[in-house]
């Protein structure tokens, strides 16, 4: 299970940084009037890195629910999903294999194209689809931080667990 002092840790400490960092270096800077997302296309070094990783966390923990919602399969991304995958979760299962295969640290997205196409993508370090002209929908962080303090190496095991507390109302809602 994902525990309390994971949630804990990662969204009072590890976001938290990223927030107190952006706020140190955005006054009297061009990007200090910018929404977060364009500052995460054209910002880079230090600035693009934690508004980057702040714009993850926000739609990373915001798609969680102590009381989740279950995939509608009448709703347009669930019929998207599986014309695309045959499955929902074939799906599933690609998601996770895209995120145990990134090396490193990142995060792997599903994303919308413009046509409503689904993609996903793995995203090195803080990139965001954004930056690609996709609408992201969905994101597992497979940062070792976010998983560490309950299964130290075993990465799959906790992506596996995740799907638990995805509410897929709030997928769905990003997807229109
Ligand atoms: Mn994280």
């Amino acid at each position: 299970m994902i525990s309390a002092q994971t949630l804990e840790f990662h969204h009072g400490k590890h976001l938290q940084g990223y927030v107190d960092n952006l706020n140190k270096l955005l006054p009297g800077s061009p990007f200090e009037i910018l929404p977060l997302e364009e500052i995460v296309k054209r910002a880079d070094g230090g600035m693009f890195n934690n508004a980057g990783q702040i714009l993850n966390h926000n739609l990373y923990f915001t798609q969680f629910s102590p009381a989740p919602a279950e995939l509608n399969p009448n709703s347009p991304l669930a019929k998207q999903i599986v014309k695309q995958w045959g499955s929902v979760d074939a799906f599933k299962e690609e998601f996770v294999a895209k995120g145990v295969s990134l090396f490193g640290s990142g995060w792997v997205w599903l994303s919308a194209q413009e046509d409503g196409t689904l993609v996903i993508t793995q995203e090195p370090g803080a990139n965001n689809p954004v930056a690609k002209g996709l609408k992201p929908l969905l994101t597992f962080d497979v940062w070792e931080h976010a998983y560490y303090l309950d299964y130290q190496n075993r990465r799959a095991a906790h992506l596996a667990e995740l799907w638990k507390i995805v509410d897929w109302k709030v997928v769905e809602e990003r997807y229109q």
